[in-house]
């Protein structure tokens, strides 16, 4: 069986399941627990909602056994794969995470590997439970994973996927396999820089995409359209007031999601002109939006995207995956060769 788990700044999502090629999804448990402080913490609570997850699954009569039978009959045989947000080395380390403060150099497939195989072999009940695999790798490559395994590129050679969330993750798929870059931290997509004197982004730099085409983004430019919060003048306007302010009909409110179309637009053309891929999935919280911006976007796209009327477009499509995905694409991405 697969174990996929992912890692937020507020919770740990894990998903169990087994994944066979051309099967549709079927997911054998689903547990979550809240992302404490403090990397000892954050990795026991991994480990936690990864044990679960194999207790729940055995409830529920998993099957993937080892096929050899013989001495290897009766074990069970688990790959874990974990997506956590920020730069992941392809062993497994995290070299650095945003959202997930204190955690620089932590080898998180040695220290979740250890601690799980630790709480398997405690279990004093049959079966054998046999930890095979454990693969570390950042939540949006998860991401687009699902999205490749069971959503919206099923089949594409050639997939990009873009989370608009607090900030822009990104995953591709490139050929037919997942492209992780040599280092594993291909995709940062939200850093690519669009606007050089623009706003100041966390990351050091200045005018991030991030800082424009995401919830964030999203926010702030409310903020600059000096659109009114419905909590009162102090309070910092959110995505999600300008998302209610465009429901309830503002004027403003749609020209602020008209800009916010163009910024999203303008980098998914950077990334069409780049990469020239088949499918554009565009994930994360605001895709639950979508269709609040993703009409604009698609007109933008192809008014921007370089010589346009003299090629294909990729598909733009939005992600099918639930806030899931990431845990079901850790799970994948344990269960592909390596
Ligand atoms: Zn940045």
């Amino acid at each position: 069986m697969q174990i996929g788990l992912d890692l937020g700044g507020t919770k740990c999502l894990g998903v169990a399941l087994e994944v066979t090629s051309g099967q549709p999804l079927r997911i054998l448990a689903e547990h979550r627990l809240e992302t404490p402080e403090g990397t000892e913490a954050i990795l026991d609570t991994m480990v936690e909602v990864a044990f679960a997850l194999v207790e729940s699954a055995l409830r529920s009569g998993v099957t993937s056994r080892t096929a050899q039978g013989g001495s290897g009959a009766g074990i069970i045989e688990i790959d874990l794969g974990v997506g956590v947000p920020g730069l992941i080395t392809r062993d497994g380390v995290m070299r650095a995470s945003p959202n997930l403060p204190g955690m620089y150099e932590v080898n998180i497939a040695e220290q979740v590997s250890q601690r799980l195989v630790g709480k398997l072999r405690r279990r004093a009940t049959p079966p054998e439970l046999r930890l095979t695999r454990v693969l570390v790798d950042n939540d949006a490559n998860c991401a687009a994973l699902a999205e490749w395994t069971y959503g919206a590129g099923v089949g594409a050679q050639d997939l990009v996927l873009v989370t608009l969330g607090t900030g822009i993750g990104g995953g591709m798929v490139i050929g037919g396999r997942p492209y992780r870059g040599r280092h594993g931290f291909a995709g940062e997509f939200g850093h690519m820089v669009i606007e050089p004197q623009g706003l100041d982004c966390p990351c050091g730099q200045r005018g991030c995409w991030e800082r424009y085409g995401s919830g964030s983004g999203l926010a702030i430019l409310g903020q600059q359209a000096a659109m009114i919060s419905p909590d009162g003048p102090g309070i910092p306007l959110r995505a999600e007031d300008v998302v209610a302010a465009v429901r309830a009909g503002s004027v403003v409110g749609a020209q602020v999601m008209e800009s916010f179309a163009r910024w999203v637009a303008l980098g998914l053309v950077n990334l069409a002109n780049i990469l020239d891929p088949e499918i554009i999935i565009v994930g994360g919280g605001l895709a639950s939006e979508a269709e609040l911006f993703m009409p604009e976007v698609k007109r933008l796209f192809a008014e921007l995207l370089y010589e346009s009327s003299h090629r294909d477009h990729p598909v733009i499509a939005v992600a099918q995956s639930d806030h899931r995905a990431g845990a079901i694409g850790a799970a994948v991405a344990a269960s592909l060769p390596a």
